[in-house]
């Protein structure tokens, strides 16, 4: 089709605003779907999207439409996850698109998020349409989202700000018309080499990797002798194709389309995201710029409940199609081998096990989760990077620890203010900048990650009654007094277990973390300890129950041949408490994950 009739575009807006509702009911009008395959929402398709009602992967759609003038267009919308973990598959989409639907819910009005995705669409340097959805609800304040809109951007114009429901189909139409109107078409040219985006990628066992791709300048057709820049990789490609949203074989994708490309290549590691697809005889002169690597917040160590093998295998799978998930072989002294996982964040670590679960029925366990420390050494130039606790250094060599810092955008009402406020003094935020995003109010903070990372959205959706949003980004290391706490349970270091944690909070957690020990730990026959050590002191202490009654004083339960057999045992289980054997169920690590 002529690049005038294309139409690349994103939908971006905050989560639960109607992104792929809209998604869904474009898809009908265009009858790309029919209604009942959208009752079955065909994009959100992961088991873990439908749990969550959210959407964790991007997706691609061509359609077609037939504008009022009779004018047929090709649309390729790109369905982005709205969660704060998921900002990177958001300037993946970005990158492939020529504009944007913002998509604002009337009765919630601009949160967090909006102001996120809009910034990233700004830099991008994309159109942007701004849509007021949810027009049917009567809690619709369309007059305020009106305002906040112009609020958020001087060249929004009140009048042409649409106003729609996804879920009745009401303005959805206008939303098309203006899709052709006022979003731009591409404009690269056909006639020069090869310039295709890599903007997701996918695995396939029998195809290999599967790239997406938007066609910047020149065609593709099946068959050619292609190249990844980034790696001087070549490869002929098997197939080319669109997405129905099915994948579907065409004969070429040419400048301003957007498909995939089947490269045939079975190391995924070759084929990056940001890279740039070009012929191998007539490569383009000047790649993309590409874009940065996903970049990991959190870390957990990911052990198998069952087979070792098996999870390995699944997880190398999962890892195929989700590239921001980072995995490196590790072993623990009380779970044996396993890996070091980096996440984009808490919810993302979630995602991880309910996917491995879903699609490949394997239940892991995770340990607790955890940041980077830039750990300084006495007398040592170099610097260690720390992202498992196990690894982080006896205290008597270190002469200073950093930790990474977030740039904390909370979005909340004026009601809220205090609580939120109180919040995040209590997570060592540091207070920035407060200003007026609308009717709303804008809070700037700096915040250690890992005051950040676990359950601190929970909390301040909590505070809030739901009405605080939030937003972060990174901003560096910072100078931090931390402790490495080591959990023994009868007198042997369960490895494990170890964590990193600010000083001042390492009383009060491993005060709470050692009595939770006590009714997760499972018992023995006899009382074992369970203790927290820092810097060679026990600052937590608590038995932990024997199962029943010792043996020796258990009455007439036991023949004296048993007796003399569980003593026996248990003498040998007393002495024999250097390397720890107890057993750790998922809930033991959840205890030190929920401690605050
Ligand atoms: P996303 O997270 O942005 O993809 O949002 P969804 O499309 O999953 O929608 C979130 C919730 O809002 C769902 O329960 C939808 O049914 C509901 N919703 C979406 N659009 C509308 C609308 O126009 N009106 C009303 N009343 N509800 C809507
Ligand atoms: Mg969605």
């Amino acid at each position: 089709m002529n690049q005038s009739n294309i139409r690349n575009f994103s939908i971006i807006a905050h989560i639960d605003h109607g992104k792929s509702t809209l998604a869904d009911r474009i898809m009908e009008m265009t009858n790309t779907i029919t209604e009942r395959e959208s009752k079955a929402q065909l994009l959100d398709d992961m088991q873990v999207e439908q749990n969550h009602g959210v959407t964790v992967k991007s997706r691609t759609v061509r359609n077609r439409y037939r504008d009022d003038n009779g004018q047929d267009y090709e649309f390729n919308f790109i369905d982005t996850p709205g969660h704060v973990d998921f900002n990177y598959e958001v300037a993946k989409s970005l990158a492939a698109s020529d504009g944007v639907i913002l998509l604002v819910d009337a009765t919630q009005g601009i949160q967090a998020q909006t102001v996120a995705n809009y910034r990233l669409a700004v830099e991008a340097g994309l159109k942007i349409m701004p849509v007021i959805n949810k027009v049917d609800s009567p809690n619709a304040q369309i007059e305020m989202t009106t305002q906040q809109l112009l609020e958020l951007d001087a060249s929004f114009d009140a009048e042409s700000i649409l106003q729609i429901s996804a879920k009745t189909g009401q303005g959805v139409h206008a939303v098309l018309e203006a899709i052709v109107n006022s979003l731009p078409a591409p404009n690269g040219d056909i006639n020069k080499p090869l310039k295709a985006l890599v903007f997701d990628s996918e695995y396939d066992s029998f195809k290999g990797v599967i790239a997406s791709v938007r066609i910047i300048d020149g065609q593709v057709k099946a068959d050619q002798e292609l190249l990844l820049m980034a790696n001087s990789a070549a490869f002929t490609n098997k197939e080319v194709g669109i997405f129905t949203p099915a994948k579907a074989a065409t004969k070429q994708l040419a400048a301003g389309d957007v498909g995939y490309i089947v490269t045939g290549i079975k190391d995924p590691h070759l084929v990056r995201i940001g890279d740039t697809i070009t012929n191998q005889n007539t490569p383009t002169d000047e790649p993309l710029p590409g874009y940065e690597p996903a970049q990991p917040m959190v870390y957990a160590g990911i052990y198998p409940q069952g087979d070792y093998n098996e999870m390995k295998d699944a997880l190398n799978k999962l890892a195929l199609n989700d590239s921001s998930l980072q995995l490196v072989p590790e072993v623990s002294d009380a779970l044996g081998p396993g890996f070091r996982g980096g996440f984009l964040g808490i919810f993302h670590l979630q995602i991880i096990r309910e996917r491995l679960k879903d699609e490949f029925g394997i239940e892991v366990l995770t340990t607790a989760p955890n940041v980077t420390y830039r750990v300084h050494l006495k007398n040592q130039p170099n610097v260690l990077t720390v992202d498992n606790p196990i690894q982080f250094p006896d205290f008597e060599q270190i002469e200073m620890v950093e930790e990474p810092m977030v740039k904390a955008i909370i979005t909340t009402n004026d009601a809220e203010l205090s609580a939120v406020m109180k919040l995040a003094d209590q997570h060592k935020g540091i207070f920035v900048d407060m200003g007026n995003q609308g009717s709303l109010v804008e809070l700037t903070y700096q915040m250690p990650l890992s005051e950040i990372a676990y359950d601190f959205f929970n909390k301040l959706k909590s505070v809030s009654h739901g009405y605080a949003s939030l937003s972060t980004t990174l901003d560096g290391y910072k100078l931090a007094d931390v402790v490495r706490v080591d959990v023994q349970i009868n007198y042997a270091r369960v490895d494990a277990l170890t964590f990193v944690t600010h000083r001042t909070d390492a009383p009060e957690q491993t005060k709470q973390l050692v009595h939770k020990l006590k009714y997760t730990i499972p018992r023995r026959l006899y009382p074992m300890p369970a203790q927290a050590v820092v810097e060679g002191r026990v600052i937590a202490r608590v038995d932990i129950p024997p199962l029943r009654k010792n043996a020796a004083v258990n009455g007439n339960q036991y023949s004296v041949s048993k007796k003399q057999a569980l003593l026996r045992r248990q003498s040998i289980n007393k002495r024999q408490a250097v390397k720890s054997d107890v057993e750790l169920p998922q809930s033991v690590f959840n205890s030190i994950l929920d401690l605050n």
